[in-house]
């Protein structure tokens, strides 16, 4: 070993500060030389922001180094269970990646999510992604460009976005969808409301509530079913032939109800239908396919590899659309897009106001640089977020 090496390794154990074994040693040395001989940067702390600017939880990772000013963001938000995401981000990953180099995402990732040994769970995927998507922007900011350049480069010079426009009533959904198009918007998801009903999108009115012996919300799916097929005619013919529509049915049909819907809605040439059917019923996919041509999209709720595999593989959805935070974050995301890419399937990254700017960011980053991009969900920001 020569003196300049076994100089530079003692000064690679002094930096960290750890007892560095050879091999790592003489790895972080090749990267040294890589990187114009600056040292790899460390994990010098982790913490854990935590907001609500609009009404929602928004949770976001940030990773500083042992280099001066070089630090990054990623989003943790698993709004439903924030409290959850702080403590699995502070007590088992921060000790487990201080000192850690930040150089290795894709290790880091893979030893973070074997690290519980039980995985695929929102809380530990969301605390992760929040890992993930900051050691990335750390990596950008080190090259001094933005990510989707270290992804490849861009595909597309802009991300084709669609809106919500949702009302109580049918005329109110067609006001708000033409406020939109007037703005520019192609493609606009529709949502109604159902009187006397807990619904998706809409707002509760008490008329035509059936009797029940509690006054809680109700919900009836085959009163979900008229209403929602019912929206879809009157959009496509208050709306014209040329807006592109959408519409989530959010998991709230029974799975031969969704087969019925999916099938009767194929007139009105839908751009896709969201959420058809809940994670528990993914079989029922393969009767839809079946049985009609109206594209679907799926994937908010999934956590787990053996959820949105077979769906692709087998040509069961036409679009993906998950929730990048919740699947691990931009690296594993960036595999789903891979994936789908060999099957014809497009990506739909989910998109609400429950992700925070920093997700945002890395669903357009997604978009950029995938092939198969299909659209983007877009949620406007207050001017606190
Ligand atoms: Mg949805």
């Amino acid at each position: 070993m020569s003196i300049q090496r076994r100089n530079f390794l003692k000064s690679a154990a002094a930096i960290s500060g750890l007892a560095l074994a050879p091999r790592f040693a003489a790895a972080d040395e090749q990267v040294a030389r890589a990187t114009r001989t600056l040292p790899a940067p460390r994990i010098k702390d982790i913490s854990v922001i935590e907001c609500e600017p609009q009404g929602v939880r928004l949770t976001v990772v940030k990773i500083t180094t042992d280099q001066d000013g070089l630090y990054g963001y990623g989003c943790a938000t698993f709004t439903q269970r924030a409290d959850l995401v702080k403590p699995a981000v502070e007590k088992y990953l921060k000790p487990f990646l201080l000192g850690k180099t930040t150089d290795r995402i894709e290790d880091i990732w893979q030893s973070c999510y074997d690290s519980s040994y039980w995985k695929n769970g929102p809380v530990l995927n969301n605390a992760i992604s929040g890992i993930d998507q900051a050691l990335w922007d750390i990596k950008g900011r080190q090259a001094g460009m933005p990510v989707y350049q270290l992804a490849g480069g861009k595909c597309r010079e802009a991300a084709d976005t669609y809106a919500h426009a949702s009302g109580a009533e049918f005329e109110e959904v067609i006001d708000n969808a033409k406020k939109y198009m007037e703005q520019g918007w192609r493609h606009v998801r529709v949502q109604v409301g159902l009187p006397g009903m807990s619904g998706y999108g809409s707002q509760q009115k008490e008329e035509g509530r059936p009797t029940a012996l509690h006054d809680k919300p109700l919900f009836d799916p085959a009163a979900q079913f008229r209403r929602a097929l019912k929206l879809l005619e009157v959009c496509r013919h208050e709306l014209g032939e040329k807006v592109e529509l959408l519409h989530d049915m959010h998991e709230r049909l029974t799975p031969n109800l969704a087969v019925q819907f999916c099938k009767a809605a194929e007139p009105f040439r839908m751009f896709f239908l969201e959420d058809p059917l809940s994670p528990e019923d993914l079989g029922y996919f393969r009767q839809i396919r079946q049985n009609c041509a109206t594209p679907i999209a799926m994937g908010e709720l999934f956590n787990s590899p053996h959820e949105w595999e077979p769906l692709m593989t087998e040509q069961l959805i036409d679009y993906i659309r998950v929730h990048v935070s919740q699947a691990g974050g931009f690296s594993p995301a960036r595999k789903i897009a891979m994936l789908a890419e060999q099957f014809g399937v497009k990506t739909a990254w989910h998109g609400p106001g429950d992700v925070s700017p920093v997700g945002h960011m890395a669903n357009v980053t997604l978009d950029l640089v995938s092939y198969n991009f299909g659209i983007q969900e877009y949620s406007p920001f207050n001017e606190r977020t």
